[in-house]
Order: structure tokens, then C-alpha cells, then sequence
């Protein structure tokens, strides 16, 4: 799908066959240096920029999401700014043109954008990107810690430590510490929302390091939803499938697969950025207030447990 058909297509609302709602995509082979950037995707994965229709669910919420220049998590930051939050966005430098797109689309709703650049490995940045975020939002009451690292290794052996240390630390120990850093904003109302994995039940045997952070975050976010529910903070998490999104061509599928990325799904088609949108909007607003623990699986009809 190029630019030109995200324009054409259906808002979320719109009553569609899910099997045609995007056209199944057949990316052709191509590879980035990590991380990605969207700009250069072929075809452009779809955010919802010309789609996502907002009905004030989070109107004057503030939030925070991390790897929110490009994929899941620029779907939820313009979701989110179209029902009615300001949104501050963590990103990696070399990702600048994507973050700088997002953030004009959040103005263009007339609400505040903030954009954070940074490396979620480094313990500090943790501390400072939620400090940034709630001071130039003024308060914070949605975390979504969505930034992910994910690189395809043939076996166990070819899993240096490097890559090992930082995927843990990118994936897992971040959200420990964001989410840490986050709870004296946090008033109760406030949501927190983790971007798990099918990943996290379905280990592919290129990604185990990736897979097993997937897994830890499942559980995290299980029992970290326990301790706060009584504070009336309430913590879930999103299990995609396969969605179209920079974390793929680079480095994150063997480039062979891409081709039919997504197509082992029922609904024979890898997602879209913008159709995991729906469920962080559910997620953050006030309308699950009695969701806790949850993670949503949203990965065109996949078996999980
Ligand atoms: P993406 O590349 O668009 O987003 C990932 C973001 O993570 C990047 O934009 C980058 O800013 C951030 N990031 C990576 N390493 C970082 C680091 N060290 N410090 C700070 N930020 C860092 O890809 P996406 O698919 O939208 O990924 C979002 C989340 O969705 C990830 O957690 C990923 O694991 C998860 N996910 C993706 C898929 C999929 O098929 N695309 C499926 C299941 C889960
Ligand atoms: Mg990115």
C-alpha cells in the first residue's frame, strides 16, 4: 500500500470485510540498518493518518509512548491525539523525519506534541523521557511503553551478548524502569499499556531473545496490574501479530520471509499499524475500567492461550 491508498482508506468505523478492509501485502525484499524508518518502507505502512476517525475517548488525557515515531506505536500516538490527548513520543536520533511526521499530526488535532529522542538501553534516558514527558504535558496519566528491538538470528550461537543485553534492556528492563519512574505522576485513572507479542506463546526459532522478552512482559504486566489496581491505576498490555512496520525490514525478519509476511494469518493478510490502534484507545480509556491484567491479542485470528 503506498501513501496514495492510505489515503483512500475506510475509517475503523466503517463496516468492512476485516479480509479486504487493507489489501494483502506482498513486500518485496528490501533491508534497513536498524532501526528502521518508515519513510523508506516500501509500501508505506498505513497509521491511520487519513483514516482513524476520533469520538473523544481520551479527551485531556496526557500520554506517553515510547517508539512512537513509526508503526504501532505512530498508530496510537495519532489515535490518541484524535480522541482528544496530548502525546509526547520517545524515538531513536536517526528516526528524527519520522518522529517530526507524527507530531504533525498530532498538532494538526490541535493538541499538544512532544518528541523525546533517546535510547531506552541507557537507565537514565528511562528517568528523563517520563520527566520530560509530564513536564511539557503538564502531568501524565497514560504510559505506554511500546519501543521494541527485534533482530532474526538463525541459531542460539549467533546470539552475541550485545544483542542479547540490549534487546533485554530495550524490551524488558526499560519498562521496568519508565513505568518506576512514572508512578508519582500516575493519578489513579491512569492507564499503563505494555506492546507484548504472539511472540510471547508462539517463539519463532529465529527470535529467542526477542520472543522471551515478549514473554517477561506478559507476566510483568499480569502482576504489576495486581499491585496497582488498588491505587486505581490499571496496567494491560497488546499482543500483536504480524503488522507492517519498520521493526520488520530491519533486521527483524530474515529478508526471504517478507515477501509473505502476515499471510499464515486466518485472515491471510499481515496488519496494518492503524488496526492495533483500536485496542490501545480501549486500553486507555476510562470505557475498561474494569479490564486489568488483560493482554489483548490483536493478530487476525491466531490461537493464543
Ligand atoms: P517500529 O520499528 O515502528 O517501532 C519500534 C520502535 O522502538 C522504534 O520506532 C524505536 O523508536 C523504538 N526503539 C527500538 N529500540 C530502542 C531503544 N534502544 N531505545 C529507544 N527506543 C527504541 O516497529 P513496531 O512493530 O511498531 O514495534 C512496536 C512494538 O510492537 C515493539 O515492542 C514490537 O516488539 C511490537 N510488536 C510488533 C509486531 C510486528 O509485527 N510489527 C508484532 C508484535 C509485537
Ligand atoms: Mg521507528
Amino acid at each position: 500500500m503506498s501513501t496514495d491508498d492510505a489515503r483512500t482508506s475506510t475509517d475503523q468505523l466503517a463496516f468492512v470485510n476485516p479480509v479486504e478492509r487493507f489489501p494483502e501485502i506482498s513486500p518485496p525484499k528490501q533491508h534497513q540498518e536498524e532501526p528502521g524508518v518508515q519513510k523508506e518502507m516500501t509500501p508505506t505502512p498505513d497509521i491511520g493518518e487519513y483514516s482513524y476517525r476520533g469520538t473523544g475517548r481520551l479527551e485531556g488525557r496526557k500520554a506517553l509512548i515510547t517508539g512512537g515515531d513509526s508503526g504501532i506505536g505512530a498508530a496510537t500516538a495519532v489515535a490518541f491525539a484524535r480522541e482528544g490527548a496530548d502525546v509526547a513520543i520517545t524515538y531513536l536520533a536517526p528516526e528524527e523525519r519520522d518522529a517530526e511526521k507524527v507530531a504533525r499530526i498530532i498538532t494538526e488535532c490541535g493538541r499538544r506534541a512532544v518528541t523525546i529522542a533517546g535510547d531506552l538501553i541507557d537507565p537514565a534516558f528511562c528517568t528523563e523521557a517520563v520527566e520530560r514527558a509530564a513536564n511539557e504535558l503538564g502531568g501524565l496519566d497514560i504510559l505506554v511503553n511500546n519501543a521494541g528491538k527485534q533482530v532474526a538470528t538463525q541459531s542460539l550461537s549467533e546470539i552475541g551478548d550485545e544483542q542479547l543485553e540490549e534487546t533485554f534492556h530495550a524490551n524488558i528492563l526499560a519498562m521496568f524502569r519508565t513505568t518506576r519512574a512514572a508512578l508519582k505522576h500516575l493519578p489513579a485513572g491512569a492507564t499503563v499499556i505494555n506492546t507484548t507479542s504472539i511472540q510471547a506463546y508462539q517463539p519463532s526459532p529465529t527470535l529467542l531473545d526477542y520472543a522471551s522478552t515478549k514473554a517477561a512482559i506478559n507476566n510483568f504486566s499480569k502482576g504489576l496490574a495486581q499491585q496497582l489496581a488498588p491505587q486505581g491505576i490499571r496496567v494491560n498490555a497488546v499482543a500483536p501479530g504480524p503488522v507492517w512496520t519498520p521493526i520488520q525490514p530491519s533486521e527483524g525478519q530474515p529478508q526471504e520471509k517478507l515477501p509473505k509476511f502476515g499471510q499464515d494469518t486466518p485472515l491471510g493478510r499481515a496488519a496494518q499499524p492503524t488496526e492495533m490502534a483500536p485496542a490501545f484507545v480501549f486500553l486507555a480509556s476510562p470505557e475498561s475500567s474494569y479490564v486489568i491484567g488483560e493482554t489483548m491479542n490483536v493478530n487476525g485470528g491466531k490461537p493464543t492461550p
